[in-house]
Parts: structure tokens; sequence; C-alpha cells
């Protein structure tokens, strides 16, 4: 299969990987829109929210789970971070494995444009 966060998962293609389990993966984003931009991206190849399965729903609380790890680790918890999870063409899914946005360390605007 052609997807680039899949060859990341796999080690065929670099990533600065700032964690990594059984089941996600976070690495930077290569296009940082913040100081702190991180993608949590599950090893299982799901396309996006609009595929997502009942199967899916424990990884799926699990990245958000991960993010409150890594901001906790940030001491970002108190001042704020945002989740991003772009959807389709039209939400801005440019790539087509089911990734959470991490951004923080700037305060952000609302709404997203
Ligand atoms: P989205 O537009 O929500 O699909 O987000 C895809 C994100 O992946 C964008 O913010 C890109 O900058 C980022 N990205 C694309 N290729 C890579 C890569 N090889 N390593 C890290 N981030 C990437
Ligand atoms: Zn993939």
């Amino acid at each position: 299969m052609d997807c680039i966060f899949c060859k990341i998962i796999e080690k065929k293609e670099p990533a600065e990987i700032i964690y990594e389990d059984g089941y996600v993966i976070v690495f930077k984003d290569i296009n940082p829109q913040a100081p702190i931009h991180y993608l949590i991206v599950p090893k299982k190849h799901i396309t996006g929210v609009h595929t997502m399965k009942e199967d899916d729903i424990e990884i799926v609380g699990y990245m958000l789970l991960i993010a409150r790890k890594i901001a906790e680790k940030l001491e970002v918890n108190d001042k704020g971070y945002r989740l991003v999870l772009n959807v389709g063409k039209d939400g801005g899914q440019s790539i087509m494995h089911l990734h959470l946005h991490f951004l923080a360390g700037r305060k952000f605007l609302w709404p997203p444009g």
C-alpha cells in the first residue's frame, strides 16, 4: 500500500518519532503550524474518521489518552492546546491514514478558517 504514514510506521521513511508503542506512533509534523506540532497516528491503517468502524473505537479513544499524556509531559495541560482531526477533502485531510494533530505552544484562534 502506498501510504506515507504506514511507511513511517514500518521505518521505511524517516520521521522524528516522539513516542511509540504497540498501537500508536507519534512524530513531528514536517510542516509545523505551531511551536509544537505532532501527529498521533494509529499503527492500524484506518483511512479516516469517515471510514472508522466499531472495532476502531478503542484505538481512537487511546489516541486521545496519548494526547493527554503528551500534554502532561510538555506541561501544557493548564495552558491548553489544540487537537485537530481533518476529515476528507473539505475537512482538509491530505493524508488518508487517520491522524490526530497535536498543536501547542501558542494561542489558537476560533473559527479555524
Ligand atoms: P492532514 O492535512 O490533516 O491530512 O495532515 C497531514 C499532515 O501530515 C500535514 O500537516 C503534513 O505537514 C504532514 N506530513 C506529510 N508528510 C509528512 C511526513 N513525511 N512526515 C511528517 N509529517 C508529514
Ligand atoms: Zn497507512
